[in-house]
């Protein structure tokens, strides 16, 4: 791997790998850890030198801000294994980008392109091993920051600390799932904080997602907080509706994280002469389609899954089926998506690193 932007690190190696305890054929997703993980601390109005060490737990104090006011933020991305031994990164920059857009809303300090981008590649180098070949398997990659700053105020830190873990997966298939669409509660309001890919977003989420659970659907559909008229996205995915042969998805705003995986299918969908429509489509719009048959697909899509499948969506007590396609523009796209990933096909875009 190429370790361009690489800022000075200290490196403390772990005495011995767990690499050979761990069963790569049966991984739960983000259960397993690599050896070493990258630590950088803010302080004193500035970001200190990068250490990578083995990955252990720390210590931090019970009044740390983190813990009272939420100031947490993180990122999902994954570097795979092409057939010629290589490992790549997908479209780093864009994960850095977002984080410190995260970062800046949640009024936390941006992390330097040398230590995000630079001690990404160093970590990644010296793991390796655990990015496995074959499409499917792949190193996630979770950089995160917490303020570690003490004291029970009700005002941003002024310590930081800045981290990357690694969980090596395996290619998942959520299997079809089933959603409901959201009518009473909201992931996200304007002036919120729905765009940055803040901890409180996920929390927010699991009481309405555990209720929908219970009626035996596996995510909620959000909507508009304001009128809950317009689709925006799932949990942790951005959602596409292929309406006859039209692909729509609702356009980014401060409610919708801006999902690197949607914007590199909606990239690859117009290479391929699909027609693609962003605007919010309504749930009227929605419920006419899945009673016409013009509703063809709806599908998630994110770094973690991909792309996954909806097989239905509920909407006032109401169950909408949709019948299997013979040729899913979801898996079309997947595969197009997953070929340059892992350099099965020309990458025309230049997304891999
Ligand atoms: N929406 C939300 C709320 C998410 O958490 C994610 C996962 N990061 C996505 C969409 C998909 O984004 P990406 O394709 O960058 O993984």
């Amino acid at each position: 791997m190429n370790t361009e932007n690489t800022p000075e690190i200290d490196i403390i190696k772990a005495s011995q790998s767990k690499i050979s305890q761990v069963d790569f054929d049966n991984l739960t997703f983000g259960n397993t850890f690599t050896d070493h993980m990258l630590v950088c601390d803010f302080k004193e109005g500035q970001w200190q030198k990068p250490v990578i060490k083995p990955y252990e737990p720390f210590l931090i104090d019970p009044s740390a801000k983190v813990f009272h006011y939420g100031q947490a933020i993180f990122e999902g991305m994954k570097a795979y294994r092409d057939a010629n031994n290589q490992v790549w990164l997908f479209r780093p920059d864009q994960n850095m980008d977002r984080f410190n857009k995260s970062a800046t809303r949640l009024a936390m300090p941006e992390v330097p392109k040398d230590i995000f981008i630079g001690g990404l590649k160093q970590l990644v180098a010296l793991e390796e091993q655990w990015v496995k070949g074959g499409k499917g398997n792949s190193l996630y990659i979770r950089p995160f920051m917490i303020a570690v700053g003490s004291g029970v105020i009700a005002q941003p830190s002024t310590q930081y600390r800045f981290m990357i873990i690694l969980s090596p997966a395996k290619s998942y298939y959520s299997g079809e799932v089933k959603v409901i669409i959201a009518e009473h509660y909201s992931r996200a309001a304007n002036g919120g904080i729905g765009a940055a890919k803040a901890a409180g977003n996920y929390s927010a989420q699991f009481y309405p997602t555990k209720l929908a659970n219970e009626q035996g659907f596996q995510q909620i559909i959000w909507t508009d907080d304001a009128t809950h008229t317009k689709l925006e996205e799932a949990g942790t995915m951005n959602v596409f509706f292929r309406i006859n042969d039209t692909l729509i998805t609702a356009p980014t705003s401060e409610r919708i994280l801006d999902g690197v995986t949607r914007k590199s299918l909606l990239d690859i969908a117009q290479k391929e002469g699909i027609q693609v429509d962003v605007r919010s489509l309504t749930v009227d719009e929605l419920v006419k389609a899945a009673q016409d048959g013009s509703l063809k697909e709806m599908f998630g899509a994110g770094t973690a899954a991909v792309v996954s499948p909806i097989k239905g969506f509920q909407y006032q007590e109401h169950y909408y089926e949709l019948t299997p396609q013979d040729q899913p523009m979801a898996l079309f796209l997947k595969e197009k998506l997953t070929n340059i990933q892992y350099k099965l096909e020309d990458d025309p875009f230049g997304w891999t690193v």
